[in-house]
């Protein structure tokens, strides 16, 4: 059965298609799920790249609609990617009730350090950050307002040296999987974001095989995640390569993760 539960649209600025298309797109491909998880704004509309606040209410509308009119060919459901932060969680509970989301994914491109400073995942200057990085992660797994977490290796698209805070980070991680019953995404961006020149090696951005090769030993289940930007990404080539890369590992992947 083809799934995807991570899904962009053109709301977020910086992906291109409609839900039409890429619903469209996901019927030509075969799947028998699409869930959109857009990135999620606030109300302040905070960080940027994302919907604004505004087009929160089009976009379930619209996946709303799309449920109804393509019920007997694909199941849609809606949700957001959004950053886990302490003081939004009846914001996210609301997101869930009122609003009337499916789902909400985990996805801490932003997050705040332990002295409260909150930074971008993508400029850390300091391995150190990845483990206030991973206890921000479990602590959102605890919540219950998520279903997956999103690139949970995505701290390594920082070119800083395999030590052992980034063994301790990932442990954080996957041990709060492995405590929350909680499923962690193998993202297909990443292998299309291509092979990098990095201090500890010719690799990935992510993911990072040191950190699958951990998933690996455990029972924790995988879901592959596309993180279309453009419709044609929803089934490509790279999802297919991360199909076969979490085959050949013998990670625990999983296709259904809502019920309803
Ligand atoms: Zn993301
Ligand atoms: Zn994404």
């Amino acid at each position: 059965m083809r799934t995807n539960y991570h899904t962009h649209t053109c709301r977020c600025k910086h992906a291109a298609g409609t839900e039409l298309d890429y619903l469209k797109e996901a019927l030509a491909k075969g799947l028998s799920i699409i869930g959109f998880s857009d990135h999620g704004p606030y109300q302040d509309n905070r960080y940027g790249y994302r919907m604004d606040f505004s087009d929160l209410q089009p976009y379930i509308e619209t996946l709303n609609e799309l449920k109804i009119s393509y019920r007997d060919q694909i199941v849609v459901y809606s949700g957001l990617e959004i950053e886990y932060a302490p003081s939004e969680e009846s914001y996210y509970s609301e997101l869930l009730t009122a609003y009337g989301l499916d789902y909400l994914v985990l996805a801490q491109h932003f997050y705040a350090l332990d002295n409260k400073k909150t930074v971008n995942i993508y400029s850390l200057t300091d391995t150190l950050q990845y483990i206030d990085y991973a206890k921000s992660i479990a602590r959102g797994m605890e919540t219950g307002y998520f279903k997956f977490v999103a690139h949970p290796d995505i701290m390594f698209v920082n070119d800083l040296p395999f030590d052992k805070n980034c063994e301790k980070a990932c442990d954080i991680i996957i041990s709060a999987a492995e405590k929350n019953d909680f499923i962690l995404e193998f993202n297909a961006n990443g292998f299309r974001r291509g092979i990098h020149e990095f201090t500890d090696g010719k690799r990935f951005q992510y993911p990072h095989m040191n950190f699958w090769n951990l998933v690996a030993q455990t029972s924790v289940k995988v879901l592959i995640g596309s993180d279309c930007h453009s419709p044609e990404q929803i089934w490509d080539q790279a999802v297919i390569d991360a199909y076969k890369i979490a085959s050949d590992l013998k990670l625990n992947v999983v296709e259904k993760i809502l019920n309803n």
